[in-house]
């Protein structure tokens, strides 16, 4: 027996199904031809006329975009079928009765606006906890952004946003087909909001979330920060009072003070030793933190100091003192 056959056998029927959905989705040619659809976008009509289509910060998060892949292949559908599995032994894989009878469209349509909120709620979470913000700092600190932003998102961060997410699908019952479905628009939506295209939608820019909006919540400038959470839909950024008005700005982007300058050539030592410190990044800062704890000093805010302020590749210059982040920086 092969170790591929070993690991078919082991692996159970709850949590294989969610390798055949990513083996679907990433194995096909439309996805392929989406990102060469996106990149042409940006080539038209760039929000950011100085920055190039294929620039350095776009290499940095395509490496990103590849450690997405492996840890969604190797350990995403594993969690999200473990998942679960412990939801059902926790419930008896409870269902909400009314709702399971419902079409499948109209459970798809109730479970997308349960998700886009959960969405929000925990995108302003990770804003406003110290501990998780030095994660979601890593998303944040691209000054170039690009259509593969999206997926510049430590691990840690998937595995406290899936439990928020996912629970609620499976009290509507969806079936794992949907579920990864439902990821799968979401993320070539979030993969549009983050490239270097100058648009609002519109007359739609109000209710829907463009890469003008999302540029905004990426901004430098602090008059934008803690704004626009949203991910598809405006409402709750509406309703919550963290909108911002402004549909015709395009800012540049990134954290003040926290700079991962990707390294300006190819060697393959330099990309790793980027993508490693910017992966061990938010664990050094939590042991900063636990240490430096009582700290009363004001970490730096964006517009406190100049723009380009001397950062080093790999990790920032000046890293805002324990323990006393405000919300955002
Ligand atoms: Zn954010
Ligand atoms: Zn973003």
């Amino acid at each position: 027996m092969s170790f591929f056959e070993w690991l078919r056998s082991v692996t159970p029927d709850e949590i294989k199904v969610y390798y055949w959905a990513a083996i679907k989705i990433y194995g096909s040619p439309w996805f392929y031809l989406g990102i060469a659809v996106i990149l042409a976008l940006e080539w038209v009509r760039p929000a950011v006329r100085e920055q190039r289509v294929f620039s350095w910060g776009l290499l940095q998060d395509f490496l990103w975009f590849n450690l997405d892949l492996a840890f969604k292949a190797a350990a995403f559908p594993a969690f999200v079928g473990f998942l679960r599995l412990l939801y059902a032994r926790a419930t008896g894989g409870y269902v909400v009765p009314v709702l399971s009878e419902w079409p499948l469209w109209v459970k798809v349509l109730i479970s997308f606006l349960i998700f886009d909120f959960l969405q929000w709620f925990h995108h302003w979470v990770r804003h406003r906890i110290s501990a998780l913000w030095q994660f979601h700092v890593i998303h944040h600190s691209q000054r170039e952004l690009n259509l593969f932003t999206d997926l510049r998102v430590h691990f840690v961060e998937y595995l406290v946003a899936q439990v928020i997410t996912f629970i609620p699908m499976f009290l509507l019952g969806l079936t794992p087909g949907a579920i990864v479905g439902t990821g799968f628009v979401i993320q070539w939506y979030t993969r549009l909001i983050h490239a270097n295209v100058r648009t609002n939608f519109g007359p739609l820019r109000h209710l829907f979330v463009s890469p003008q909006f999302h540029r905004i919540h990426h901004s430098i400038e602090r008059r934008h920060q803690d704004k626009n959470f949203g991910v598809i839909l405006t409402l709750w950024d509406r309703a919550f009072g963290t909108l911002y008005p402004g549909y015709d700005e395009y800012p540049e982007t990134g954290v003040e003070g926290v700079l991962f300058a990707p390294p300006s050539g190819l060697s393959p030592l330099a990309w790793a030793r980027d993508l490693g410190g910017q992966v061990l990044y938010p664990f050094r800062q939590l042991l900063v933190m636990t240490r430096g704890a009582g700290s009363t000093r004001t970490p730096p805010r964006a517009g406190d100091g100049p723009r380009d302020a001397p950062e080093h590749a790999g990790g920032p210059a000046r890293r805002p003192p324990p323990g006393t982040r405000e919300p955002r920086p």
